[in-house]
């Protein structure tokens, strides 16, 4: 049998090294043991993402910085998985943005009481069917009286206050279902033309719907917001938890009042045409820490 010492104390060498740096400069020596996963793999602007995470140590509690936002994590038990919703802005640019995560550590483990870990991700351009819709919108919508103007300024205060709130516990659990059984009559993303003039992209998803259908709610939540507002019309804002709201416009009739807890495809109202509308119809959006998301996108995320 033949024997080569010489080459395995050769690699003794460097390895020995190497772990001493580690340890000189206090960075994670179990990096490596850090599990990072987004859901769906390919993140494009405008679209939802799952991440999850598998720690190298057992947690207390895992938080994240994502594109400047603050993400707080759930605990999977039976898969050991940290995971949390989040999403990126339709605003974002291409390239590559870093999930910077910090984990408190168990009472029961000993020494650092934090472990970090980043982990980057490229963003693509999502493809958003640019469709010219030509509308012929009631005046008092693109030309406001006085009084007109006074309503949508507090439709907007009310909007700045709620649409921002992040409630980081989640309540959401399971995939998000349909609002409603019907055809997509606007997708997300799309560009629109009001009277001629250019408005911002659609930030929502159309369900063509006639007036008086079961409006569903798409996930268990919280009623934040069931009032009327100028735009809007009746608009219902289900708080979701991890910093997620599904928002449902033009409502016909309120079924929930703020403040109420609701299942998932619990009736919240019914369809209709109020406020901004050229006729009945659902509008239903997505809004992850004040920023728009894709509807459709969400309600295909496989979701713990
Ligand atoms: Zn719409």
């Amino acid at each position: 049998m033949k024997k080569h010492p010489l080459p395995a104390r050769g690699l003794f060498l460097p390895l020995f090294l190497l772990t001493g740096m580690c340890f000189a400069f206090g960075s994670p020596v179990s990096a490596a043991n850090w599990t990072v996963r987004a859901q769906p793999p390919k993140l494009v602007n405008g679209a939802p993402v799952l991440f999850q995470v598998k720690a190298p140590a057992k947690l207390q509690s895992l938080r994240a910085t994502w594109l400047g936002h603050d993400v707080s994590f759930s605990y999977d038990a039976p898969t050991r998985t940290w995971f949390a919703l989040a999403g990126v802005s339709l605003e974002t640019p291409p390239g590559s943005y870093a999930l910077e995560l910090t984990g408190a550590k168990d009472a029961a483990n000993l020494g650092s009481t934090s472990v970090s870990f980043s982990k980057k991700f490229a963003i693509v351009r999502g493809k958003y069917p640019r469709i010219e819709v030509k509308l012929n919108v009631e005046s008092k919508f693109t030309e406001p009286s006085p009084e007109q103007q006074k309503q949508i300024q507090e439709g907007q205060e009310i909007k700045k206050d709620y649409l921002s709130r992040v409630t980081p516990e989640r309540e959401w659990s399971g995939k998000f279902a349909e609002p409603a059984v019907a055809a997509i009559s606007d997708v997300f993303g799309s560009q629109r033309i009001f009277n001629g003039k250019t408005s911002s992209p659609h930030l929502g998803l159309d369900f063509r719907v006639p007036s008086g259908t079961p409006v569903e709610a798409m996930n268990e939540s919280t009623v934040l917001l069931a009032r009327p507002l100028y735009f809007e019309g009746n608009f219902v804002v289900l708080d979701h938890g991890q910093g997620l709201l599904t928002l449902y416009l033009h409502l016909s009739e309120f079924k929930v009042k703020e403040g109420d807890h609701v299942k998932r495809g619990q009736v919240i109202g019914f369809s209709g045409g109020t406020g901004r509308a050229t006729g009945p119809h659902l509008h239903v959006a997505v809004r992850w820490q004040g920023t728009y998301l894709d509807p459709a996108k969400l309600m295909q995320l496989p979701l713990p």
